[in-house]
């Protein structure tokens, strides 16, 4: 497929993004702002109810390199990784955004906020509408589907998530890489209990207060993520996570109350309320609410192929992901714990976005510089994650000289 994308000023490309959670709503939004798409919007969910408190980066709403690049560990991976002229690109890129999106981007990224939050304010956005048509559609897509409607030239985004619909689909059989794994990469980096809970006063916390409201926590250790909550200066929202065992894992709802993990696991629970016990002696705050405990395992991956480039010098020119435009975004490309994940996925839609409606790349080309950015967004993630990760190990065994020194590998 080598056609230049630009169609007919008259005919409108087909899109079909397949999943609208927040990075679908996204691309979604930021394609219905450019005139000449014809969008369908999927969805499996009658609503948004997911409440959890998540964040967004700042560099999403950065408009120079220096700002791009400020977050300490990030900034060398970045410049690493990206040339001048890829993040000029990408700023450009952005640039294109509507204010209206832009504003709401910004609000978003100042502080923790309910993941429904994001979903409801950029579905109202999208529903104000925009020089490209979208129509939403309820409904649980399969392969067959998909491979069903889709019509030569038509772009498929898939925005399902971990679980991906399509991304061990993208490598066709007779590609030496069609084995067990297909297409995923996926790195275990720890099993944890995520406790979050909101406190009723504004509470900054560092890595001095960090260790020292863990310092009678000798097993499991409570580490914080601590923001202002964005609708309500006076409060903070924490997310910490405790590091257990595969076995204590699969011991475990998938979310409690505090009571039960008080009765059956209360090592774990006393590290939190240890770590609120002091936080209330400090600040004389107090719990706003029950914590919400759930289990979680934290992976690491990506696809080695984020498009159906795989397909298109295959062996069946018919076959629908041979005449089409397929890219997973968000979820379904990269998935990354430790609160990077929504803007990574962000940062993919906006790049994709940028790339579309640059009529003078062809659509090969799309797909391949796409594929580019996927690739070292992943490596980006990467060494941010394993640096997060490391850090953390080493911050669980400050106390340990022999313990943080097995760590502590050096050449
Ligand atoms: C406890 C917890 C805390 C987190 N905190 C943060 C945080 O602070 N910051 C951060 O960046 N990330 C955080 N994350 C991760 C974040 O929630 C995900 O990265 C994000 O939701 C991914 O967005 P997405 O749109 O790619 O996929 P999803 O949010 O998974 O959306 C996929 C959508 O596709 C739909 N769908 C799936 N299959 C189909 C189908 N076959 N047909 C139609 N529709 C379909 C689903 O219903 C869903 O709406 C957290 C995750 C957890 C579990």
């Amino acid at each position: 497929m080598s056609d230049h994308q630009s169609s007919s000023a008259s005919e409108a490309r087909r899109v079909h993004v397949v999943g609208a959670g927040p990075v679908g709503l996204l691309m979604t939004a930021l394609l219905q702002q450019e005139p000449g798409y014809d969008i369908r919007l999927y969805e499996k969910r009658s609503e948004y109810t997911r409440d959890r408190m998540v964040r967004l980066a700042p560099y999403l709403v950065a408009d120079s390199i220096d700002a791009y690049r400020s977050d300490p560990l990030d900034g060398d991976n970045v410049e690493a990784v990206f040339q001048p002229w890829e993040l000029q690109e990408a700023l450009a890129f952005r640039q294109q955004m509507s204010p209206d999106l832009r504003a709401l981007l910004v609000d978003l990224t100042g502080g923790f906020c309910p993941l429904n939050d994001i979903e409801l304010a950029l579905s109202d956005l999208i529903g104000q509408g925009g020089p490209s048509p979208v129509e939403r559609i309820t409904a649980t897509l399969d392969v067959d589907a998909i491979q069903a409607m889709l019509e030569p030239s038509d772009i498929l985004i898939d925005c399902t998530g971990c679980k991906s619909l399509l991304r061990d689909h993208l490598v066709p059989e007779w590609e030496p890489a069609y084995g067990q794994e297909r297409n995923t990469n996926s790195i275990r980096m720890e099993h944890a209990v995520v406790a979050t809970f909101l406190f009723n006063k504004r509470y900054e916390c560092n890595e001095y207060c960090k260790y020292y409201k863990n310092l009678d926590n000798s097993q499991y250790k409570f580490v914080p993520s601590v923001e202002r909550t964005l609708n309500d200066e006076g409060a903070s929202h924490v997310t910490g996570i405790i590091r257990i065992s595969e076995r204590e894992y699969d011991a475990m709802p998938a979310t409690c109350e505090d009571a039960w993990l008080r009765e059956h696991m209360p090592a774990v629970a006393r590290s939190m309320e240890r770590f609120i016990e002091k936080v209330e002696a400090e600040t004389g705050g107090a719990l706003d609410g029950d914590p919400q405990v759930i289990r979680i395992v934290l992976d690491l991956y990506r696809a080695y192929n984020a498009t159906n480039r795989k397909w298109l010098r295959g062996r069946l020119p018919e076959h629908p992901f041979a005449r089409s435009s397929v890219f997973l975004v968000g979820d379904s490309a990269i998935g990354s714990p430790y609160f990077q994940s929504i803007s990574l996925g962000f940062e993919c839609a906006m790049f994709l976005a940028g790339l579309l409606t640059h009529t003078e790349y062809s659509a090969d080309e799309v797909l391949e510089h796409y594929e580019r950015l996927v690739y070292q967004q992943w490596l980006r993630v990467y060494m941010r994650t394993k640096q997060i990760k490391h850090n953390k190990d080493l911050f669980e065994t400050l106390d340990d000289t022999f313990g943080l020194l097995e760590k502590l590998h050096i050449f």
